[in-house]
């Protein structure tokens, strides 16, 4: 980060925490912004290790977690909100969070959750039968389960006021349907959660509940809109949730169309030789080793595959309990 970045946060009070992760050896960055409302952006997951690395450089600014009087959350994967509910335990912080994470954050069952179709929704992209239950039950760390009943939902729009910023909530759905950024105007300061990272490997992710009940929706497409949603806004300077922070959004933007439209391209040359499932298709494109990858790889090419469709280049067609995808 240049010198003057780092005096504008110095000003600011916002502090970047790094956090480890127990199935990965990518940190969470949660900000602190040492206000007269100690606050904190994303919290990590809900390890020892994660709660320790916290604590520790609060302590460095005089702060303890007691101290933390409000939690915004940029969306509700666990590496980013399963450490809030001990928090909001030990001080009694109030924990924001996009209405469309609710299931996630608060652990409120959702109406459109049912695990019998969700399978059915793999099967019906080729996945084995063993493979689709394990990504429909999902990993068993219990440093992912902590959920925050009493959490405040919001819609997108909102501002939260400090002594020497506001930050508006923009909701950019896409790598999850309430993934939300904050905003600062007056500095041109935008913290992105998992929307905006320094790589261009971030992606879209299925929402299972949406995906089994509307086999139109495209996370992808919704990204990429709010990729673009942001760049318009011109931050200066990007706060992100994995990463060092970094200067303006249009580089790493250009990166991530190019990414993806790469893998179409990849697509198209795996579909050349006839048709396949969706889960072929990914076995062709991907190299993958871990149940995640696999989800991300399944996410990635849906998305881009329902681009190609809109675009006219590819068609899909029932064949038994498979969708097949084929070049038109
Ligand atoms: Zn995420
Ligand atoms: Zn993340």
């Amino acid at each position: 980060m240049s010198n003057p970045a780092q005096h504008l946060l110095e000003r600011l009070a916002i502090h970047q925490i790094c956090t480890p992760n127990s199935s990965s050896n990518i940190e969470t960055n949660c900000y602190f912004i040492n206000d007269s409302v100690p606050t904190l952006i994303d919290t990590g997951i809900a390890s020892s290790e994660a709660y320790e690395a916290l604590s520790a450089a609060l302590s460095e600014h005089r702060r303890s977690v007691a101290d933390i009087k409000r939690i915004l959350l940029t969306h509700g994967h666990a590496d980013h909100r399963a450490l809030a509910p001990r928090i909001q335990a030990e001080s009694g912080a109030e924990i924001y969070y996009h209405h469309a994470e609710r299931s996630r954050v608060t652990g409120a069952p959702s109406s459109g959750k049912d695990p019998g179709k969700e399978i059915e929704f793999f099967h019906s992209l080729g996945v084995p039968h063993d493979l689709a239950v394990r990504l429909v039950d999902g990993p068993e760390d219990p440093a992912i389960k902590p959920r925050a009943p009493s959490a405040i939902a919001l819609s997108g729009g909102e501002e939260f006021l400090f002594d020497a910023m506001a930050l508006n909530v923009i909701h950019t759905p896409g790598h999850s349907g309430g993934s939300i950024c904050f905003l600062d105007n007056e500095h041109d300061l935008l913290f992105t959660g998992d929307t905006l990272l320094p790589t261009s490997r971030i992606t879209a992710f299925i929402e299972l509940e949406v995906s089994v009940q509307n086999a139109d929706y495209n996370p992808l497409n919704l990204h990429l809109e709010s990729l673009e949603r942001l760049e318009m806004l011109g931050p200066k300077q990007v706060l992100p949730g994995h990463g060092d922070p970094f200067h303006g959004c249009s580089i790493i933007n250009g990166e991530v169309r190019e990414r993806h439209r790469k893998r179409r391209t990849h697509i198209l040359r795996a579909l050349r030789h006839g048709p396949k499932t969706l889960y072929q298709i990914c076995r062709s494109v991907f190299l993958f080793n871990s149940d995640e990858d696999l989800y991300l790889a399944l996410s990635d090419v849906l998305g881009n595959v329902g681009i190609l469709h809109d675009e006219g280049k590819v068609r899909q067609r029932r064949d038994g309990r498979h969708f097949l995808y084929e070049i038109i």
